[in-house]
């Protein structure tokens, strides 16, 4: 039998084929194409100002400069996300202040945000792990009443609602990748949705060098600028994508449903919150209950392997890690992150799977888990 990845992106033909055009045109880095992705993003994100980079990760760091968020100021963000979300504080020289999670949700614990807010706190970075928004109103609510920026890290949650409403269609700003894992993918890739479009002459500024330019031959330089413009060749494909979203997320949730529905549940894991509203089904991910198996995970994800399937982990509790262990955090201050972090495994889950790779993956897990338990 085919080796299950976890995750493999779906590019169709009609995209190959305008990629092919793009490289036949004469030019391939940005141009036309990025501009119709950015206005395509827009019309998506309910008409607001768009502008694409060459990750989620740049699309943060310059979210926060466009904040002016800098030196002294502290970030409050969650410690289990992809490391770019709290790198992005110290990139622009800022703290990232570190909350627990909500076991349930595994995102940031909007009860823990208040008490972390200091006169030095300028900005909230929410992460929607595997899709699932945080509550946005009680989010709001706390960024208001504080003055707050919102940086949303929704790089997992194009395509995810709130109230029926697109994340990246209203809040503050909003941050999407389009990494080859996420729902839609550039290859490599990022966007940011900005609340005032007087902000996006910055954010084209910051994206190369500085430079603005006048009329046929004028350029200026007035500020310092890094290189993170997206590639027109990149954006055919995210154009391309874009067509597929709904589609794409239609058959995550039916999949997730399968996965509900055939997995035993006498299995010793936490399931996600079975929200089908809001999630677009990024991941779908459980954790393993540590204290009644008697193998780890390294070994059940071994274990998936020979059985021909691949597991994820989305992602070790970050504040554990190095570089975040010498600005002081550590062990012992996010039990839920941590415990979390350790047993998190990311199943399988992308539009061209098939219904019976799910029924696959959960009859493998079942004879795995199963026979690992110990007795009560
Ligand atoms: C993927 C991801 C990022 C970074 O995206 P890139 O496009 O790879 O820079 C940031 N935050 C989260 C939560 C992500 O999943």
């Amino acid at each position: 039998m085919d080796f299950l990845p976890f995750t493999r992106p779906s590019i169709d033909e009609e995209t190959i084929a305008g990629v092919a055009d793009v490289l036949r045109s004469g030019w391939i880095t940005t141009g036309p194409q990025a501009k119709a992705f950015e206005a395509e993003l827009s019309r998506y994100c309910d008409g607001r100002t768009v502008r694409v980079f060459s990750s989620a990760t740049a699309a943060l760091e310059i979210g926060l400069r466009v904040a002016n968020v800098g030196p002294g100021d502290e970030v409050i963000t969650t410690p289990l996300s992809w490391v770019a979300t709290a790198n992005v504080a110290l990139a622009v020289g800022a703290r990232p202040v570190f909350v627990d999670i909500d076991p349930a949700t595994r995102n940031i614990d909007l009860d823990l945000v208040e008490a972390a807010i200091t006169p030095a706190t300028r900005a909230i970075i929410p992460v929607y792990l595997a899709g699932l928004p945080v509550d946005m109103d009680r989010l709001y609510a706390i960024a208001t009443k504080h003055s707050l920026r919102v940086l949303e890290d929704a790089a997992q949650a194009l395509g995810s609602l709130w109230k029926g409403k697109r994340i990246g269609a209203f809040g503050d700003l909003v941050a999407f990748s389009f990494h080859a894992n996420k729902n839609i993918t550039s290859t490599e890739g990022g966007a940011i949705v900005l609340p005032d479009e007087k902000d996006a002459l910055t954010c084209e500024k910051l994206r190369l060098q500085g430079v603005v330019r006048s009329g046929e031959d004028g350029m200026d330089v007035d500020m310092l600028g890094g290189k993170s413009n997206l590639t027109d060749v990149a954006a055919r494909i995210g154009l391309g994508q874009m067509k597929r979203l709904d589609e794409f997320t239609e058959r995550r949730k039916v999949l997730a449903r399968r996965y509900f529905d055939r997995l035993d549940p006498d299995l010793p894991v936490e399931l996600p919150v079975a929200d089908f509203e809001n999630s677009n089904w990024h991941m779908f991910q459980v954790v393993l209950k540590a204290d009644s198996i008697s193998l780890d995970r390294a070994e059940f994800m071994r274990r998936m392997r020979d059985a021909g399937i691949g597991i994820g982990v989305h992602y070790p509790a970050m504040h554990l890690f190095s570089i975040y262990r010498r600005l002081g955090w550590h062990e012992g201050q996010f039990p839920h992150a941590e415990r979390i972090g350790r047993s998190i495994v990311t199943l399988p889950l992308f539009p061209a799977m098939r219904d019976s790779d799910v029924d696959r993956v959960c009859d493998a897990i079942a004879a795995i888990l199963l026979k690992a338990r110990r007795a009560a």
